[in-house]
């Protein structure tokens, strides 16, 4: 390794608070640097070159290093750098984007609110349901609803609704008034011999047992990710949301779809409320919005709702919400070259297509593996469950550390996937870029890896 980029780890161990990083290990493991990309492809300061089939968090579909996006950067920042979109002030950037995020969001969309992250979009979206009660004059309906093993953001409100205890405990979190059902996760919960119709109107039945006991007077609001990414890549079992949504719109609960990583593609459809027939009335995307190009999420609300909002200002004064970088002339430039490529290079249709292939794939050569329990997901989004013993239905010890063990003996043969340790998973979510043979190479090593790790373990 060159010197300096020893030192440069040096540099960082000491001066930087990673996200997501056990600040104990990484002391003495140091960190990994990532110095350039190209399509699926990144580079390491190591020397090491890697197939990143996670998208970096879920979001590169367009891959790395476009110059579409890069010039269209460069144009955005040399016409107007910045201006903010507070006290009606707007950009034409933004006003194009919002025209055709419109144009594909479920039609029920009538009104975009931009901000940076999933985190801040999905608060905003908290803070609607609030304002929204709070004018029509309900008050007292302001807890929300969401579910153990989602992932929903890291700021106070929104760690609140992730449903994954290590961004609560030690955190003073959840705040009040947020409340989690149990999760959708049909593999680790469903009871010996119950179907997943059965499973999906048992997890209803309890949506519908907590809303009773808090009382529905109470309640504004559920939020949930169409397939859940960082708790697990949980796909709903069938009937899931039908049975779900049958509950929220019983009580007059608006549904949030989080959408921040299937939206634009990632499960082979510009939404996944597509896919399972959710009908929101409030939706969050981030991340592939620009391919990560850019720190910018766009959260829509329908008609009704915006109703409220604009009757509301009429008597109470301004909605006083929103940041500084809100609908920013270059991340909405970034955004809008962004779709072009994925319109005219019909990625979506290509996550449908190189995702079924994926997962034909991952099935052929892993369902008959004795580690290997199940291969879930939907189009570009995937994840592996490794098992001790699958017929016992044995768990590793949660010590053995096996999705880390198997992602690091990936990266070191050229791949990165995704650990998810809290469901012994290793996830995929490739740029929508990504060919069938790119998915044979990332099968090959990942496999090479797999049996590297459980040979330790046989
Ligand atoms: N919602 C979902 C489904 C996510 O996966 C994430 C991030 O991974 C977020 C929200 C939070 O987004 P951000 O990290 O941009 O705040």
């Amino acid at each position: 390794m060159p010197s300096e980029h020893k030192n440069l780890k040096q540099l960082d161990a000491q001066s930087i608070l990673h996200p997501s990083t056990n600040a104990h290990d990484f002391a003495e493991t140091g960190s990994k640097i990532i110095q350039s990309g190209k399509g699926i492809h990144l580079h390491d300061t190591d020397g090491n070159t890697l197939i990143d089939a996670v998208a970096g968090l879920w979001c590169v579909n367009v891959g790395y290093g476009r110059s579409e996006l890069a010039d269209a950067m460069q144009q955005a920042a040399t016409n107007l750098s910045y201006y903010h979109t507070f006290t009606g002030m707007s950009n034409v950037p933004q006003i194009e984007l919002a025209e055709r995020l419109l144009s594909l969001a479920p039609k029920q969309m009538s009104k975009v609110f931009f901000a940076s992250g999933g985190s801040d979009g999905n608060d905003s979206l908290m803070k609607i349901v609030w304002y929204y009660h709070n004018l029509i004059g309900k008050p007292a309906k302001r807890k929300i609803i969401s579910r153990w093993q989602a992932y929903h953001g890291t700021s106070v409100a929104t760690a609140s609704l992730t449903g994954l205890p290590s961004f609560h405990k030690d955190f003073n979190l959840p705040i009040d008034g947020v409340l989690h059902t149990e999760s959708p996760d049909y593999f680790r919960h469903a009871n010996p011999g119950e179907s997943e119709l059965a499973f999906s109107q048992r997890r209803a039945d309890e949506l519908e047992q907590m809303i009773l006991r808090e009382g529905p007077d109470t309640v504004g609001a559920f939020i949930a990710e169409p397939v859940m990414g960082a708790g697990g890549v949980i796909t709903p079992p069938e009937g899931y949301f039908a049975a779900i949504q049958a509950v929220t719109r019983k009580y007059d609960i608006l549904f949030i779809a989080d959408e921040v990583v299937c939206g634009f593609g990632r499960l082979g459809t510009w939404f996944g409320s597509e896919v399972y027939d959710i009908e929101p009335d409030m939706m969050t995307t981030a991340k592939a919005l620009t391919s990560g190009y850019f720190p910018f999420s766009a959260s829509f609300i329908t008609e009704k709702i915006w109703d409220v909002i604009k009757q509301g200002s009429a008597k109470y004064g301004s909605f006083a919400h929103g940041y500084t970088y809100a609908g920013h002339p270059i991340g909405a430039a970034v955004a809008m070259a962004n779709l072009d490529i994925i319109e005219s290079e019909k990625l979506v249709d290509q996550s449908a297509d190189v995702g079924a292939y994926f997962h034909q794939q991952l099935q052929q050569r892993f369902a008959n593996d004795p580690f290997v329990a199940q291969i879930r997901g939907q189009g570009m989004l995937a994840a592996v469950q490794l098992m001790q013993d699958k017929d016992s239905k044995t768990f590793f010890a949660p010590s053995t550390k096996i999705a880390p063990q198997v992602t690091a003996e990936c990266y070191k043969n050229g791949l990165i996937a995704r650990p998810l340790p809290s469901v012994d998973s290793v996830a995929f979510s490739p740029p929508l870029v990504t060919t069938k043979s790119d998915v044979d190479s990332i099968v090959a090593i990942f496999e090479q890896s797999l049996r590297t790790v459980m040979q330790q373990h046989g």
